[in-house]
């Protein structure tokens, strides 16, 4: 079909209109009269509708339509769309077709099958332009291939059989004489899946439809087929579910002249609601020219009985035309101020958020500065909690109050050593001395503390209770262990490889720190065992204070006969055994009274040393250990290398990827919009 061709045939039926007339367009009533021509157009130009070519409205248009090739929706910011919609077969493919004048697959069945995003463009040139895009591709094609074309990239996006999908395909026609009109084609709605349909097709048309009409900046035009009462409409139904008050639905009732009957009374009466109006067309039938079809429809509304009794400001193809395009143009005035603020203020609600993402390392170089940042902060953190007892960073959070637990550690660990030597004071007193008194006989003179048999019952004592430091270490180290990791953890957390590194050196780390420590405290044990010294004065007068009291001890033991004796400063002891151990009782009396005092010396030194070895270690282990376990975990054989550390975390990357697409698409948004803002603010005037 070639407009240009017919167009001589058209000249004398050209309607005149002034640049006055088209300037008022915005300012219209919507039953606008019979539209204008553009006067820009050749003389012997004839379109296949009325042009409606508005120079003040194209750049919106334009700008509306490079937001939706932008993908803007994708950033929830709705476009003022009209969104054409009607029961299968009730001609919304043939109203759009009559629009652009290009044949697009019509007919019985279910046709469309995506959403069509038609975007006619006036163009002054004769040879008609088409193009589709779908999935990233540009296909260039012409009028008498495009019907093919449409169902290829239709079944390329919703299969080969009868399903539909919800990928939109976009059809741009840039023609000479098409009104300047963007609109979406949905597929018709079925109540009853064909053979070959999937059984849930009725809800997934639903769900497009609901889609495309449900936001508020969306015109709705209701495809009705004169044939069809309307009340019982599905699209009207549902066009009702999001405008009620129908303010923004148009109705175009298709099929005219097979129902000329009560139409006129069908539409006047508006049972459905429809707030914009009520435009009637006789689509093309057949294999009928675009030419022909205007001609045929411009006859019937005017000449046929009862057809030409229908206002005229209702009926025709080039009245819907008309109509939509100011629709059009007053939804985009409307809209477009909020849109460009939704933009703005997506635009920076999306850099902020990315801002606060972890800086992307690129290099090298920024990798180990960002690897020494976490270890210098890191280790200032563990300096803070676990040496100067400052909790600021972790105010909530008791168990990361270091200082304070290694307190209540020792603490706890002192008591069971006390509770451990006042187990049994009383019970057995001197029973034990005895009998390793007994066995420490030697040739000499009496009265004399054998030496070894003070070693022998220190020895004892001490590997009673050796598991005590034994266990403080484990307890203390694993302790260490969660707070070093938290602390690490924290501090690369946006470094997913040097997270996985850290938290692996921090665990080699505190092993090797415990090995060493359990090593030490063995040590003290075992020098405890070797050698009885002190240098403590408290340890002379303790003793002194008891065995002063030996004397006395002996004589209630052998000059009494009760069971119980107290010793100050020691406490009640049991004595009903020792009568008949006279000979060796003084040195039991001594040997136990030396130990009591000397292990008070024990027990301090075994908790004195302990917390200095404590602070000691962990000191080393934030100044000296840390940094050089965590370097040789990343650089050393076997490590990572500090490429890795670049690779961000695969959530991170990915969140970050989708900002960066949302911010670019949002920027070129920025620009489209930026150079129409001073017509915006025109439009929102009229
Ligand atoms: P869709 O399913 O809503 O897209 O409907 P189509 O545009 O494919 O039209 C369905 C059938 O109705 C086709 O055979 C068209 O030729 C026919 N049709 C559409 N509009 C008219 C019209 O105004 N008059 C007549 N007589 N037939 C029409
Ligand atoms: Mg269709």
């Amino acid at each position: 079909m070639n407009p240009s061709k017919s167009s001589s045939k058209m000249k004398n039926k050209k309607i005149a209109g002034s640049s006055d007339e088209r300037e008022t367009i915005m300012d219209s009533p919507i039953t606008a009269p019979v539209p204008v021509e553009n006067s820009k157009e050749p003389s012997n130009f004839v379109a296949p509708i009325v042009s409606c070519f508005n120079d003040r409205i194209r750049p919106l248009i334009d700008v509306v339509d490079k937001l939706r090739h932008l993908n803007i929706m994708k950033e929830g910011i709705q476009l003022p769309t009209i969104v054409v919609v009607g029961d299968q077969s009730s001609g919304k493919s043939s109203v759009l077709e009559s629009l652009a004048g290009i044949s697009l697959p019509r007919g019985q069945g279910i046709c469309t099958r995506v959403p069509l995003i038609m975007r006619l463009q006036q163009h002054s040139a004769p040879k008609t332009e088409l193009r589709l895009e779908f999935n990233g591709k540009s296909i260039v094609t012409d009028e008498s291939h495009v019907s093919e074309a449409i169902n290829v990239a239709t079944e390329e996006l919703a299969g080969h059989g009868k399903g539909i999908s919800n990928t939109p395909l976009t059809l741009e026609v840039r023609k000479n004489g098409v009104p300047d009109l963007t609109m979406v084609d949905l597929p018709g709605i079925t109540r009853v899946p064909v053979h070959g349909q999937p059984e849930n097709i009725y809800d997934q048309i639903k769900d497009i439809i609901m889609e495309y009409i449900t936001p508020e900046q969306s015109i709705i035009l209701n495809v009705l087929s004169a044939t069809v009462d309307f009340t019982t409409c599905e699209s009207i139904r549902m066009s009702q579910v999001v405008d009620k008050t129908g303010e923004r639905t148009l109705a175009v009732v298709t099929k005219a002249d097979r129902a000329p009957e009560g139409l006129m009374e069908k539409v006047t009466a508006d049972d459905v609601n429809i707030g914009l109006g009520y435009v009637c067309v006789r689509n093309r039938i057949g294999e009928e020219s675009y030419e022909d079809a205007r001609r045929e429809e411009a006859r019937i509304f005017e000449s046929h009985q009862l057809l030409s009794k229908i206002d005229k400001s209702i009926v025709g193809i080039p009245v819907l035309a008309q109509k939509l395009v100011q629709i059009q143009a007053t939804s985009i005035a409307k809209n477009l101020p909020d849109i460009v603020r939704s933009i703005n203020e997506k635009l920076s609600e999306n850099l902020s958020e990315l801002n606060k993402l972890p800086k992307n390392l690129t290099s090298n170089a920024e990798a180990v500065t960002a690897f020494m940042r976490i270890i210098i902060s890191a280790k200032e953190t563990l300096r803070k909690i676990l040496l100067r007892g400052e909790f600021d960073e972790y105010l909530d959070d008791k168990n990361m109050h270091c200082t304070a637990r290694l307190v209540e550690m020792l603490n706890r660990y002192s008591e069971k050593l006390n509770q451990f030597s006042e187990n049994d004071s009383g019970r057995n007193f001197l029973m034990e001395e005895l009998s390793i008194l007994e066995e420490s006989k030697t040739i000499g003179l009496p009265n004399f503390l054998p030496r070894t048999a003070f070693l022998v019952l220190l020895q004892r004592k001490v590997k009673a209770v050796s598991s005590l430091p034994i266990g403080f270490v484990e307890t203390i180290w694993n302790y260490l262990e969660n707070v070093l990791t938290a602390v690490l953890t924290k501090h690369s957390s946006n470094y997913h490889q040097l997270q996985l590194s850290t938290k692996r050196a921090g665990h080699v780390l505190i092993a090797k720190m415990k090995k060493r420590s359990l090593e030490r405290v063995m040590e003290f044990v075992e020098m405890e065992k070797l050698t009885d010294y002190t240098c403590n004065p408290e340890y002379g007068t303790e003793r002194n204070k008891l065995i002063s009291q030996q004397e006395s001890f002996v004589k209630q033991v052998f000059g009494s006969s009760a069971p119980k004796i107290m010793i100050k400063g020691y406490g009640e002891v049991e004595v009903g055994e020792l009568r008949q151990y006279e000979y060796l009782l003084p040195q039991a009396y001594d040997l136990r009274m030396t130990m009591t005092a000397y292990w008070k010396i024990v027990q301090k030194r075994l908790v004195d040393c302990m917390a200095l070895h404590l602070e000691y270690s962990i000191k080393k282990l934030i100044d000296e250990e840390l940094a050089s376990e965590i370097v040789n975990e990343i650089l050393g054989p076997g490590g990572v290398g500090i490429e890795k550390m670049l690779e961000e975390a695969p959530n991170l990357s990915l969140k970050r990827d989708k900002l960066n697409r949302s911010i670019g698409r949002l920027r070129e948004s920025k620009e489209v919009v930026a150079n129409i803002l001073d017509r915006i603010a025109t439009f929102v005037g009229c």
